[in-house]
């Protein structure tokens, strides 16, 4: 094992990261993890931590989950990889797909199409919405509609939609027909309300001013996450998503529903359009798919949409789009066995549970705390909204939300920060012990820095 120094060192000479200035890397290095088990972390100097990011909200099952490293090993060992382009399969991916039908069988959702990760399964799902229009004759029917806050991978098309500057503005100009509503976030809204209902309907109804003004007949999908992820942990009211899901239905509007971190219980339901009580007609799926181990995705879709493809005749319904790992082998086993973990294990009810006690104690550190503004979640994805002052709720300081992360890295718990939000999402797998280490981690946290 190399020198920490080296490692610092190297890393800022050598590696850019993703969502980083690249001149920061030597004054601010980052934490080195290098080893894992259960739910913690190791760094290199050797400090475990609670892991109350989950990886990248991808870890629902915890490092130490056997079955899908020796589903690894052995699919390596069996077949490392083979393509699925026209004219070769494999029958771990075959496999996959049938488990994936079963799996989506009651959210109407019974064929998959693999892709390499959560911005692929985006670029997936956009492109395809496009397609089947095209197929049913609607070829104008080209736009998309997002919501502000949402976050949906980095490539083009997923940057289109994104609906946060930082994402947007130093990789404009992204594709064209594109238009975002407001996020559904009580804190922080331009609808003057409170009340999560009441923003539900007035989203509703910029959707369809929007429509009108813009024409049904150009727009070929919408798409949003369940909650709001990277956007902040954005809990909409239970109203929104069947609203959107109406509208979209009046309209001829696909309803792609990016769950690239919500599918596979984090929010406590087994996806989040289900714990909404939302069929989508799409529906992006990655992380948690091999519980983190292997970078893969799938989108999944709906019967409406696959009858349109697949009764159709000729180029316009051939899927010209792929990717050289949609299916590979491995991590087609890795899905396999984090599917069969993740039902065995009934991660969705532990997270329901779970996330309600994280809950309760991250509203007490709000009734303890001034500098927490607003705290949100739904199962095991959780944020604290951190403010320098209640009234004008403006943000905390980047030192104060610094202070915040390193207080709870010193008593042994990974937290993640986001501008000045703290997310939490660990593994489903956590105890409520667990929980009451990363809310005493907290605790002593804002202590710090308030
Ligand atoms: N969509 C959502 C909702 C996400 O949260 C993410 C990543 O966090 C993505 C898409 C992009 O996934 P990836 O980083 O695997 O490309």
């Amino acid at each position: 094992m190399r020198e920490t120094n080296f490692l610092i060192e190297n890393n800022a000479r050598h590696m850019w990261h993703p969502m980083a200035h690249p001149a920061e890397m030597q004054a601010n290095p980052p934490h080195i993890v290098q080893a894992a088990k259960g739910v913690e972390v190791t760094d290199v100097e050797g400090k475990t931590l609670l892991d109350a990011v989950g990886g990248l909200w991808n870890v629902n099952l915890g490092y130490s989950c056997e079955p899908v490293k020796q589903a690894i090993r052995d699919q390596l060992d069996a077949l490392p990889y083979y393509s699925t382009f026209r004219g070769t399969s494999t029958d771990t991916a075959i496999e996959l797909s049938y488990e994936l039908a079963e799996w989506f069988k009651t959210d109407g959702l019974t064929r998959a199409f693999f892709t390499s990760g959560g911005s692929d399964s985006v670029e997936t799902a956009l492109r395809l919405a496009r397609q089947y229009h095209k197929i049913n004759g609607q070829p104008e029917r080209t736009k998309f509609v997002a919501l502000k806050k949402g976050y949906h991978g980095t490539h083009f098309g997923g940057a289109s939609v994104n609906g946060n500057a930082n994402f947007r503005r130093n990789y404009e100009p992204l594709l064209p027909g594109v238009f975002h509503l407001a996020a559904p976030y009580s804190y922080r809204n331009p609808f003057n309300t409170t009340d999560p209902a009441e923003i539900a309907q007035a989203i509703a109804r910029q959707f369809e001013d929007e429509i009108a003004f813009q024409g049904a007949d150009t727009i070929a999908a919408m798409i949003m996450e369940p909650v709001l992820g990277s956007g902040g942990v954005i809990v909409p009211h239970e109203t929104f998503m069947p609203l959107m899901r109406a509208i979209c239905d009046r309209h001829g509007i696909l309803l792609i529903a990016d769950e690239v971190i919500t599918a596979f219980g984090r929010t406590g339901a087994w996806t989040g359009s289900r714990g909404w009580g939302v069929k989508p007609d799409l529906m992006c799926t990655a992380k948690a798919i091999t519980n983190g181990y292997f970078p893969f995705g799938a989108v999944m879709i709906a019967e409406k949409v696959a009858a349109v493809f697949e009764g159709s005749k000729g180029a316009v319904g051939s899927i010209g789009h792929g990717y050289t790992y949609s299916g590979h082998p491995v991590g087609a086993a890795a899905a396999l066995a984090t599917l069969k973990e993740t039902n065995r294990l009934n991660v969705a009810a532990n997270a329901a549970a779970r996330g309600a006690e994280l809950l309760a104690g991250l509203e007490d550190l709000k009734a303890k705390h001034e500098l927490v503004g607003d705290v949100r979640g739904r199962g095991l994805m959780c944020a604290l909204e951190l403010v320098s002052d209640r009234k004008t709720k403006a943000g905390a300081a980047k030192d104060t939300v610094q202070k915040v992360f390193d207080t709870a890295y010193a008593e042994g718990v990974m937290i993640r920060t986001s501008g000045y939000n703290v997310i939490i999402s660990p593994p489903l797998v956590i105890t409520a012990d667990d929980v009451s280490r990363i809310v005493s981690a907290l605790d002593a946290g804002l202590t710090a820095a308030g």
